[in-house]
């Protein structure tokens, strides 16, 4: 049996080709997967007895199970979801006035290690599979019933969860195909999906010239020895190289912005002289900056800095030019917000 998730649109012709398919087969499964939700093929009513059959023997449909829900008071939902060899993932829907989110997931853990992230900490276990990535959309839209209900569309994912998603890159992109297909209403455009990676250049300057989504770069620094100590990525694959392939997506892709998201930490990256390096470094890079208030958790040694200081370096950046928003945590009475998702069963 095979996961139908797994697959691009273009996978699935040559898989119905093979077991006697005819491709407009291939619309209409999509339509029930993707626009109505369905997870068995037997509620496919347009498909007569004997294709819904060679279907159901030869694919299912996943979905995660959902273990635990937490809700926050301000409206964030956390689902801690179940995969079928008992590992946990969390995945994190964010509600707002104009616009659904999904945070998702796509690894079990991650291996970059980040000092000030809960997830880095608890080390890695494995990658998602796309299926196990898609379906975290799938589970949410069936419990807020995104299907049927227009307030709860979703139109908006981050791939900010859990994991570092260029490590996973095959199974990432999958799900970034798969995400648009549906309805106008139940497709999510490439526009409103944002991938965010720690920095993995090697990968990054082959996905560029394809990369259709929205690109977030995870800098957290203004300079590469405060870099490295707070992300051993940086060890890897050095600042400047970084910041050389950045250069390289606004040369092709004029009309965007890199968005670098800062998360501000007392002390550590959050001086006046850290926002006038930071303002040098970025010289010449078409950007924005995403100032993020950092959410302590339990073990973990940094402290977030005070509202006022992270007004005050958002205002030395728009001084100089540089568009900056500071992103309010979202669901930090559940342990939801940025930096603090981990497996807990
Ligand atoms: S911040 Fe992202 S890349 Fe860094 S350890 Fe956490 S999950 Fe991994």
């Amino acid at each position: 049996m095979k996961g139908i998730l797994n697959f691009t649109i273009e996978e699935l012709k040559v898989q119905f080709n093979d077991i006697g398919l005819v491709k407009f087969r291939v619309d209409q499964v999509i339509d029930w997967i993707y626009d109505k939700g369905v997870t068995s093929f037997n509620q496919m009513t347009n498909l007569n007895f004997q294709t819904q059959r060679l279907l159901s023997n030869n694919y299912y449909i996943y979905r995660p199970k959902i273990s635990k829900i937490n809700k926050s008071v301000d409206g964030t939902i956390k689902f801690l979801l179940l995969l079928d060899d008992n590992m946990t993932i969390e995945t994190v829907f964010i509600p707002e006035n104009h616009r659904n989110t999904i945070c998702v997931s796509t690894q079990v853990g991650c291996a970059v290690g980040c000092k000030f992230c809960n997830t880095g900490y608890n080390g890695f276990k494995r990658n998602l599979t796309a299926e196990e990535i898609i379906g975290q959309v799938l589970v949410i839209k069936d419990y807020v019933d995104s299907w049927c209900n227009v307030a709860n569309k979703i139109s908006n994912i981050v791939i900010m969860g859990m994991g570092e998603p260029l490590y996973n890159w095959h199974n990432v992109s999958i799900a970034l195909e798969n995400f648009k297909l549906g309805s106008e209403r139940q497709g999510i455009n490439h526009k409103h999906i944002t991938l965010s990676t720690s920095g993995v250049v090697p990968v990054l300057e082959k996905i560029i010239p394809i990369l259709k989504c929205n690109l977030a770069i995870s800098l957290h620094a203004p300079n590469s020895t405060v870099r490295s100590t707070i992300m051993p990525i940086n060890d890897l694959y050095h600042l400047d190289s970084l910041l050389a392939v950045c250069r390289n997506y606004n040369m092709l892709y004029p009309d965007k912005l890199i968005t670098f998201e800062y998360l501000l930490l007392n002390g550590v990256n959050d001086s006046p002289a850290m926002v006038k390096q930071l303002i040098k470094l970025l010289h010449g890079i078409k950007c924005k900056i995403n100032l993020i208030q950092f959410n302590s958790w339990a073990g973990g040694k940094y402290q977030g800095c005070s509202s006022e200081k992270m007004q005050d370096f958002r205002k030395l950046l728009i001084k100089s030019g540089i568009n900056a928003t500071i992103r309010h945590s979202r669901g930090k009475d559940i342990m939801a917000a940025c930096g603090q998702l981990q497996s807990h069963k």
